[in-house]
């Protein structure tokens, strides 16, 4: 049965900054060909989705990069949204939390449910900084990694060691906000009652859904339920986000979980307002379709979370949620923090905005990551295999089966659709004519189900099966059969037409099915066959008579180009380098990069020997008055006592010296410092960071000992 509407939405992305084609392949791409798929099957369709703008991660980065939230959230919705445009993604509205309708729909939303006590209350302790008069997020806390000794680790995690840790973990324990320590002060917090879900989710999910959702997505589900669902807070105390609209509750906002999923209803409104139509029957209606398209990360707040709020509050509930598994990126998982992670816009950048881009390589990108989905396990983007599928996938099987059907037909047929002569057909041109609808139904099979990579294998493969048919054909051959007057006889002429007219049908075909993954090149294919948009609508696939008989076609266009070996070679270097830099620069917040001092000019043994070192013992030690550096010693080298002047004074007390033994370079010529003659010079090494240590005998050998 054929839902009356489909409210389709894809995660919203969080604009702390740029997102990687990893997140595109995850809940975007699959979404956008799905979308596509139903408009051109004239289904009542909203695509939703937009910039999750609150969250303790957002001022962060407003520090980080010395500036508002504010500020940080226009920059990167701007980018983002932009982004999406350029690589063809279709959203009807990409809104943002920040806007006031969805300020005051999250409001609404805890007030239904605080109001019917759908949401229980408990106190807590929590960090508060006293002079910023704020309680603080976790990520707000610094202090000494109890793991790994790391001076600045996040009440969170110690970026050094990567270990999750909780603020009271931290040795020393600081407010990043002021630099005082935090003190622990009581505060409440709005909870969800999850736990008392349990039934109405096993039986919704695990029962309901058995069948058609995906076995990844059940897993996850079954696994956090059968591990108990616990309350979640709903609240938090934070001064960026959606105010608990309660008196009770200054200082407070909605948790940034609670709000972003209720921003797919906020959307939905805005559209529908844009619009001038109304938004309650996709969000109240049950015969509207709601799926939701994830990464895995998500599934918790897609499936468990949010659907026990849209219950609770009388909203539809999805009908699926097609999550993803990740894609790692040649040979590693993308990280944003080691920089291991092509941005859509470093993509756009290098591969669109070129003179040889545009929309062909946009659909090249959307090409790639789809038959890479990794719509049941994680999967691998290198750019080797980006090279291939283009080359030869794209270019070799899909454009060059289009572009021989062209050229062939402007030759041998006069630039115009050739006329099928029906008693001339054999089986095998009848068998090609079957494929058409045998492959639409196939496809359309596969993306209703959400099976995107198996629906484009196929339309590769009507490609791969037009070529073998023309091949075996051979209408080039059939063309050097001519009369005496050089005339090409009419029965070859018959099969030449039957040939390129049953191509010329499946290349249209091919536009069809084409269009939910790669728009460009079906709007390209559209132009060639100088025929409207409404060609492009499914009903049309699989029908053997899109082009009428005499009507004349433009030239060919090239629909791809190949990807050099060079490009590759660029971009696998560009990524090696960005996680290098990435690793540089982590080193040098985490702890200065060693600054090595450049080496001395080289010396013959000769020069070497003519130093005596001798092994000592420090007997006694005082501060050279006026002399801040200076400490004046008392050295035994065993077969005498030396006064020796040495500039440690601020790296060590006289008290932590004495009785320590020590390098003596012994015959250094005497010279005095402030009015002392110091006979000899202790050796010393120094760290990068300036620090002096003292180089000692591993045991004690007498004083007097030589050293070389
Ligand atoms: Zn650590």
């Amino acid at each position: 049965m054929t839902p009356r509407r489909y409210l389709i939405t894809s995660a919203l992305p969080y604009a702390n900054g740029l997102k990687h084609i990893g997140h595109l392949a995850g809940a975007y791409l699959p979404a956008d060909t799905y979308v596509r798929f139903l408009r051109s099957n004239k289904r009542d369709v909203v695509f939703v989705c937009g910039s999750d703008e609150h969250g303790t991660a957002i001022p962060i980065q407003a520090m980080k990069e010395g500036t508002t939230p504010q500020a940080i959230i226009d920059k990167y919705h701007g980018i983002i949204k932009q982004n999406f445009e350029d690589l063809s993604i279709s959203f009807d509205i990409y809104d943002r939390t920040s806007s006031p309708v969805h300020h005051e729909t999250s409001s609404e939303f805890f007030t239904y449910l605080n109001d019917r006590n759908e949401l229980t209350t408990q106190a807590s302790e929590q960090y508060y900084d006293e002079e910023a008069k704020t309680f603080l997020a976790d990520r707000f806390i610094k202090g000494t990694c109890p793991n790994c000794g790391y001076d600045s680790a996040y009440g969170d995690q110690c970026e050094r060691c990567g270990k999750s840790l909780s603020p009271d973990e931290l040795i020393n324990p600081v407010s990043t906000l002021s630099g005082n320590p935090p003190v622990k002060k009581p505060t409440r917090h709005w909870y969800l009652p999850l736990d008392k879900h349990e039934q109405f989710l096993r039986e919704w999910i695990l029962e309901g859904h058995a069948d058609d959702w995906k076995t990844n997505v059940l897993g996850q589900c079954k696994s956090w339920i059968d591990g108990g669902l616990q309350p979640r807070a709903v609240t938090r105390d934070l001064d960026w986000g959606v105010k608990v609209p309660l008196q009770e509750a200054a200082g407070k906002v909605l948790y940034v979980w609670f709000d972003a999923p209720i921003g797919y209803i906020s959307a939905t409104k805005q559209w529908a307002m844009n619009k001038g139509v109304d938004w309650e029957p996709y969000w109240y209606d049950k015969e509207t379709k709601l799926v939701h398209f994830i990464g895995k990360d998500n599934i918790v707040f897609h499936c468990l979370i949010f659907p026990t709020m849209l219950n609770l509050h009388g909203f539809i509930l999805p009908d699926n949620v097609p999550s993803n598994e990740f894609m790692n990126l040649e040979g590693d998982k993308m990280s944003t923090s080691r920089n291991w992670k092509i941005d859509m816009q470093d993509y756009i950048d290098d591969f669109v905005k070129k003179e040889n881009g545009g929309p062909q390589a946009v659909d090249m990108l959307r090409y790639y990551l789809t038959q890479i989905a990794p719509e049941t396990k994680d999967s691998e983007f290198t750019w080797k295999g980006f090279q291939d599928a283009v080359n030869s996938e794209l270019v070799a099987v899909f454009g060059n089966y289009v572009n021989r059907t062209w050229v062939l037909m402007h030759k041998l047929c006069g630039g115009k659709v050739p006329r099928l002569h029906e008693s001339q057909l054999d089986d095998a041109d009848r068998q090609m004519l079957a494929q058409f609808k045998l492959t639409a139904n196939d496809i359309a099979d596969d993306i209703e189900h959400y099976r995107f990579r198996d629906g484009l294998f196929k339309v590769i493969d009507l490609a791969r099966k037009g070529n073998k048919y023309m091949q075996d054909k051979e209408p080039w051959i059939k063309a050097r059969q001519v009369d005496a007057a050089g005339v090409v006889t009419e029965a070859a002429q018959q099969q030449i037409d039957n040939c390129l007219h049953i191509c010329l049908q499946c290349c249209a075909n091919l536009a069809i099915m084409i269009n939910p993954y790669l728009p460009n090149t079906a709007a390209k294919m559209l132009n060639m066959m100088k025929v409207v948009d409404k060609m492009l609508d499914w009903e049309n696939a699989g029908k053997t008579k899109l082009l009428s008989v005499g009507y004349s076609l433009r030239a060919p266009e090239l629909l791809f180009r190949k990807i050099d070996d060079s490009e590759v070679a660029t971009q696998v270097e560009k990524l090696q380098k960005g996680k290098i830099e990435a690793a540089v620069a982590q080193e040098t917040t985490l702890s200065a990069a060693p600054v090595f001092a450049e080496e001395k000019p080289e010396i013959i043994y000769d020069d070497f020997a003519k130093l005596d070192l001798r092994v000592g013992k420090v007997l006694h030690a005082e501060k050279v008055e006026k002399a801040d550096k200076l400490l004046k010693l008392e050295v035994d080298l065993g077969y005498e006592k030396r006064t020796v002047v040495s500039g440690i004074a601020m790296h060590y007390t006289p008290e932590q010296i004495i009785g320590k033994q020590v390098v003596v370079v012994a015959n250094l010529a005497p010279r005095k410092m402030r009015g002392i003659e110091s006979r000899g010079m202790i050796l010393m090494a120094e760290d990068a960071g300036g620090k002096l240590h003292f180089i000692n005998p591993e045991e004690e050998p007498n004083p007097g000992s030589t050293v070389s």
